[in-house]
């Protein structure tokens, strides 16, 4: 039997969800199930949450609302999704692209100083793995100069650095729903305003640069064109499949955890031995059991060992080709420092299968193969 990479884990209430909102005949954004969904993030997370289209449409938002324009640098790793970067891009910025640390693949804090400019104007931020980013150090680095944090905490729902979650210590904060991550509803995001003084703007732009939402509160007569914006509200039937889920989270994660702590004993002996280097958490950080990774020394030990756990039916893929040496990458950012450890990460990291369904029983068919692979490795040079 075939061991999927990911396979997204319905709670059970999503169909009765979608019933009700097709019933209700408002299908459209920001009805009755988004309403639950901005009370249910919002009492989680203690500020404005708004829900959006994807963590791509947030991060779009969080852009705007820092008035990155034509020129400005944005500070971020090269080791993330695209959207992190395009979310700038779109507004003129430039990525600054600074490695990763060795121990978390988050952005190293201690290359922030030699990536400035007098065009820096913002760092974001990005939580790999739902495990947290040194924001102290980002944090107090960019009050120091005046930058805005914004955090792409598109993997990090539920998670927390020193006690607070993770999305609320930045400025703004981005969270995804996709089918791959931990709580879905198909395409979904949210984004968090721990800026209060950002609220009322996020509004306006999340509907197309108007004064809708105030319309609807009945605050204005009619609304118009405000601002610049875009239509950034999922319509209700995502919202609909979305709080099943939120309702769920706390299990679906706790599943997560088992399966990665699962596999983080059956892999230690490897790590001991030197075969591979497994996921370090700091002890201040919480994370979701979002992805279960390992690092393997060189190109060809990892080409070889995606290879026969393909062969067998074990759904193992790398992540990120760095977006430094993408294409776009060259075309709109620009490298400070040396790139060392997000090269390496780049070619040398491999997912294992990670979900809310895996069994006990797969997390070792996958780490014994591991094992036999890179045993065998070792064998054949000694
Ligand atoms: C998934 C992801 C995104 C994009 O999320 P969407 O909801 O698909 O737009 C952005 N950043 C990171 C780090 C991600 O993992």
């Amino acid at each position: 039997m075939a061991i999927r990479f990911n396979k997204p884990f319905l709670v059970g209430k999503e169909l009765e969800n979608l019933r009700h909102s097709l019933e209700g005949l408002h299908l459209s954004g920001d009805g009755p199930f988004s309403e639950k969904c901005h009370k249910w993030l919002e009492r989680h997370y203690g500020c404005t949450a708004l829900l959006t289209h994807s963590c791509t449409a947030a991060l779009e938002m969080a852009a705007i609302l820092a008035n990155i324009g034509p020129g400005d640098e944005v500070i971020m790793p090269s080791y993330t999704f695209v959207s992190t970067a395009n979310a700038f891009v779109l507004r003129g910025a430039r990525p600054v692209f600074v490695d990763i640390r060795p121990d978390t693949l988050n952005i190293d804090e201690r290359l922030l100083e030699q990536a400035l400019s007098a065009r820096t104007k913002a760092i974001a931020a990005v939580h790999y793995a739902g495990i947290g980013c040194d924001m102290e150090s980002i944090l107090a680095f960019a009050a120091q100069r005046g930058l805005t944090v914004i955090e792409d905490a598109a993997q990090a729902y539920l998670c927390t650095y020193k006690g607070r979650p993770l999305g609320r210590l930045g400025a703004t904060g981005a969270l995804s729903f996709h089918e791959t991550k931990n709580v879905v509803s198909g395409e979904g995001g949210a984004l968090l305003i721990n800026d209060e003084t950002l609220v009322e703007r996020a509004h306006i732009i999340r509907e197309k640069g108007t004064n809708r939402t105030q319309f609807l509160r009945r605050e204005v007569a009619k609304y118009e064109w405000l601002d610049i914006g875009s239509s950034y509200l999922p319509s209700d039937l995502i919202a609909a499949v979305l709080l099943a889920q939120l309702e769920e989270a706390e299990a679906i994660i706790a599943k997560r955890r088992l399966a990665w702590q699962h596999y983080h004993e059956a892999l230690a002996p490897l790590e001991n031995e030197g075969l591979l280097r497994r996921p370090t958490v700091p002890a201040d950080c919480q994370h979701n059991g979002h992805i279960y990774y390992i690092i393997l020394r060189d190109v060809e030990i990892t080409q070889n060992l995606l290879r026969d756990l393909r062969n067998q039916g074990i759904g193992a893929t790398t992540h990120y080709i760095p977006l430094h040496s993408a294409p776009a990458g060259l075309r709109y950012g620009r490298v400070a420092g040396s790139m060392e450890i997000t090269d390496h990460v780049g070619t040398c990291l491999v997912r294992l299968p990670l979900h809310a369904a895996i069994s006990k029983e797969e997390i070792n068919r996958v780490a014994e193969a591991v094992t036999a692979q890179l045993s065998d490795k070792r064998s054949k040079r000694s």
